[in-house]
């Protein structure tokens, strides 16, 4: 019998120079140039043995997709409900822009209220399958509750580096979960530097996004989903808040192997990578038509999740809006912040700012042209407003405070 195993990853390869690395000890990037590794996997087997039909049948997980997933042995996930949210038809506000199917991701509902919940469960199970003994992160907020999360699920020691400005709510979920905060005068690069500097010595295994080769498995999962959910069609244009991109560059991966296993064709979505005004180093490359980004200086938004200066991934995500035709848009504070308000009021959904700024960057693309009213469009919001609550209408706007009923 043709039994398929639980993953078929069978090795790591540099997305730049093509330099092979074993999967099955700890790795970080490429030993001959420094760049991104990717997971393979035997897709041969897994096209022989795994069905849409099957899958369909499949626990509402990302775990549904484990043959095309890094963990090795299935009792190393320390699981906490992650993945296959929910892909929400905007009715009244497909409306009210002039879009006929408009759809929403909503990621806010991942353990943890954002969707790094799927690239940290994927790097926490790995790590703890490769006996690494303490982890650590630089981070804009949310990945390092992510992490202490998932690290507190696994038993493992979690550290955590922050800029000293980020969200009071993620600094507190960190401790909250019993990971060590550290707090740095500076940006989520000047995190990273101190986590590279500790690493050595302190035993840490470093997971830093796209410089630890799992949590871009765990995001590409989004493009499983995406298509899974519109029955193995992908969408004409999909919009994307990008920091480090490791989600666009996760599902851009995703689709050549969806198409691999026979699961999709040729055709893929546009893809657009949304910035804030205050720090947009994707799109003032693409507007360039360049392959790599320039560090944004002075790197400013309330969107913590989208400030990220520099990105190790640069390239893959320019390569992504190459290849899929694609485009990028900034955003100011503002449009988000009225982008967030109008996503409650009219969806019922509490999107994060950096997942309104996907509704305001689609709104400019819908009036140059860039994207028609006729075509499918899927937007990203990629956490939960409730871990923003100083962005929401202060309580003490409400006018009426009434004694309690007789
Ligand atoms: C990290 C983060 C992003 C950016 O994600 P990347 O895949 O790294 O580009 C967007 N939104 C939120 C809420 C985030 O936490
Ligand atoms: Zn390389």
């Amino acid at each position: 019998m043709d039994t398929t195993p639980y993953s078929t990853l069978t090795h790591l390869e540099c997305s730049a120079c093509g330099e092979h690395h074993a999967a099955d000890v700890l790795q970080t990037t490429c030993r001959r140039c420094g760049l991104v590794l990717f997971a393979h996997y035997d897709l041969d087997a897994v096209r022989r043995t795994l069905t849409p039909a099957a899958l369909a049948q499949r626990p509402a997980s990302l775990w549904r997709y484990h043959e095309v997933l890094p963990v090795r042995a299935p009792e190393h996930v320390p699981s906490l409900g992650e993945g296959y949210t929910p892909l929400l038809l905007a009715r009244r506000l497909g409306a009210a822009l002039g879009c006929r199917a408009l759809y929403v991701k909503d990621e806010g509902v991942n353990p943890t209220g954002t969707f790094k919940a799927r690239g940290l469960v994927m790097a926490v199970a790995r790590a703890a399958e490769l006996g690494a003994q303490a982890l650590a992160i630089p981070t804009a907020g949310n990945a390092g509750g992510a992490l202490a999360a998932y690290a507190a699920a696994a038993g493992l020691p979690a550290h955590v580096f922050m800029p000293v400005d980020a969200p009071d709510a993620t600094k507190r979920e960190c401790r909250h979960y019993g990971a060590q905060l550290t707090l740095v005068d500076g940006l989520i690069g000047d995190a990273g530097a101190v986590v590279r500097a500790r690493s050595a010595d302190a035993g840490w295994f470093d997971v830093s996004t796209l410089r630890e080769p799992y949590r871009a498995e765990g995001k590409k999962t989004m493009g499983y989903e995406v298509a899974e959910q519109l029955g193995w069609q992908l969408p004409d244009v999909i919009v994307y808040p990008t920091g480090g991109g490791t989600g666009i560059v996760g599902m851009w991966k995703a689709f050549a192997e969806m198409e691999a296993l026979g699961w999709i064709g040729s055709k893929r979505p546009r893809m657009v990578v949304v910035q804030s005004e205050g720090c947009a180093p994707i799109v003032r490359a693409f507007q360039q038509g360049a392959t790599t980004a320039e560090p944004w200086a002075a790197a400013q938004t309330i969107a913590g999740g989208m400030r990220v200066p520099s990105a190790i991934g640069d390239y893959l995500i320019l390569q992504a809006l190459y290849e899929s035709d694609g485009t990028a848009v900034m955003v100011s504070d503002n449009e988000l912040l009225a982008a967030m308000g109008e996503l409650a009021r009219t969806e019922g959904i509490n999107a994060c700012p950096e997942g309104a700024a996907t509704l305001a960057g689609l709104r400019k693309l819908l009036a140059n042209g860039a994207v028609s009213g006729d075509e499918s469009v899927v937007l990203f919001n990629t956490g939960s407003g409730l871990k923003y609550q100083d962005l929401l209408p202060a309580a003490d706007d409400a006018p009426v405070v009434t004694p309690p009923a007789a």
